[in-house]
């Protein structure tokens, strides 16, 4: 397993195109803008070598038998999809950001499963192949960006109707040793982070987009990958001289990037899907309900911050006592358990696949989900309730540090006398980071459309209600007989 220093020493050498306003990154390691995503990955190296931690975040390998860092585990049982939601909580609690590690995880665990069951169908060897590739990532203990969504286009057609023939990514041409791919992937959490993109498609597919039906994985500087880096809000603040408090979260952040595919060489080893439509669905859908399922855990676990936040708010603000803001804490910590609740329940009711590995229960999945793309609304709203006006209005850090104003701004903007006006101003920073700034694209936005938007749950929701046992149990019950 690599240490923490060892994960950043790794990201150095790689030799990475990315483009962050309109501008060529020189060093993505250190530039002030993307360190602080950096360092929520380095957590996960990080907490994995503290004793304390050790169930949770290592565990043994069925591949090689070694001691790894769950974050490159395929799952063995229902404990262990338990133990990778308590780990996404933990991390959650510890970096109040997206730690960006969870993606690779979820796609390597969707590709081991479907990669089995096409070579039982085609007597393919993508799931030796595949096999073969994720003990490297294990052995070497990688980061791995799970690549699925493609910029999409016209929604209303499919991948092969598209004007623009390259809005999905797909092969446009083959040769003996491997083919070569072209297209983009958007939203791409982590990937200036990650030694490796695993892509997968998008969406299920017709025998005609057969060139789409294409998943693999390669090494984030491969020739012909570049990226470029999403804007957060309040994101410049990272680059301003000395910056702190108003940063909310100095150390940790997360990013997401457009990533081009131009004219990208893949060897055959690296290839785990291509040209098998039939199974890009079962693909697509069981990536989809493993990052599902870790909604349940990763944003249970940064509404334990904000939830602490706005209660150390109310402190601060002599408002403690009140018993509005007291059942407004109960309320968020009740939506916020919710989620964690149906993490749980699908991790529990897990099952082995052909493969052996486990999957989550996909309805309890795809309920966590659904709930996540509302609670994390109703919690932050109740946050910035408790926190008050002055989260967005308060003068910034540069104004603190003037010696003129420093004094009044102590002085006016002071709660409760025992508590340093700075404190105050701090946590009032960290809920707007929280809500407002960078960590709320990963609290409020992709809590909506990350993993999915709510509509491509309702989907999976409504394929798996089984409405005619429930209309029996109901005729059953009414005897009604036909
Ligand atoms: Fe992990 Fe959550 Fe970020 Fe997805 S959104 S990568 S589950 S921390
Ligand atoms: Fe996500």
């Amino acid at each position: 397993m690599k240490t923490s220093k060892q994960y950043i020493d790794s990201l150095k050498e790689l030799d990475l195109t990315v483009y962050l306003l309109g501008e060529k990154v020189e060093d993505t390691v250190e530039h002030p803008m993307i360190r602080p995503s950096m360092n929520s990955v380095a957590a996960t190296y990080e907490y994995a070598a503290m004793p304390e931690y050790e169930d949770l975040m290592t565990t043994t390998s069925h591949l090689t038998g070694e001691k790894i860092n769950r974050f490159t585990h395929i799952h063995q049982s229902a404990e262990d999809l338990v133990k990778k939601v308590k780990m996404q909580r933990l991390l959650g609690q510890k970096t109040a950001s997206c730690f960006q590690r969870c993606v690779g995880l979820d796609a390597g665990n969707a590709v081991y499963s479907t990669t089995y069951e096409i070579d039982q169908a085609f007597s393919t060897d993508y799931h030796k192949r595949f096999r073969e590739y994720w003990t490297m990532v294990q052995r070497e203990d990688l980061t791995v960006d799970g690549a699925m969504t493609d910029p999409k286009g016209d929604r209303g057609l499919s991948p092969a109707q598209q004007a623009d023939p390259d809005l999905f990514l797909r092969v446009v041409e083959r040769r003996p040793d491997g083919v070569v791919v072209r297209g983009a992937k958007a939203h791409q959490t982590g990937i200036v982070n990650s030694h490796e993109v695993l892509v997968m498609p998008t969406i299920a597919m017709r025998p005609e987009d057969k060139d789409y039906a294409i998943s693999f994985a390669i090494p984030t500087d491969t020739a012909g990958i570049f990226m470029i880096y999403g804007r957060q809000s309040c994101d410049t603040r990272k680059l301003e001289e000395g910056a702190d408090i108003d940063l909310g979260n100095k150390k940790y952040g997360g990013h997401e990037a457009l990533v081009i595919f131009e004219d990208v060489f893949v060897p055959n080893e690296r290839i785990f899907l291509d040209g098998e439509t039939d199974f890009v669905g079962m693909l697509v859908e069981r990536f989809a309900s493993y990052h599902r399922q870790s909604y349940g855990g990763c944003k249970v676990g940064v509404g334990d911050v904000l939830i602490g936040a706005a209660a150390l708010a109310a402190d601060y603000n002599g408002a403690a006592k009140a018993s509005h803001v007291k059942d407004k804490l109960i309320e968020m910590t009740h939506l916020n358990e919710t989620l964690y609740s149906s993490g749980i329940a699908c991790s529990s009711e897990g099952h082995a696949t052909a493969s052996g590995n486990y999957y989550v229960d996909a309805m309890l999945a795809n309920v966590c989900k659904q709930n996540v793309t509302r609670f994390p609304y109703e919690i932050t709203r109740l946050a910035e309730d408790i926190a008050g006006g002055l989260m967005v209005t308060m003068p910034g850090e540069q104004d603190l540090k003037n010696d003129y104003l420093r004094p009044y701004i102590e002085k006016y903007l002071k709660g409760v006398a025992e508590v340093p006006t700075v404190d105050r101003l701090r946590v009032l920073r960290l809920i707007e980071n929280i809500t407002l700034g960078t960590a709320a694209v990963g609290y409020r936005t992709e809590s909506m459309h990350g993993a999915g938007s709510p509509q491509a749950q309702r989907i999976m929701i409504a394929r798996q209600a089984n409405l005619n046992h429930k209309k029996q149990l109901a005729k059953d019950i009414a005897g009604i007989k036909e």
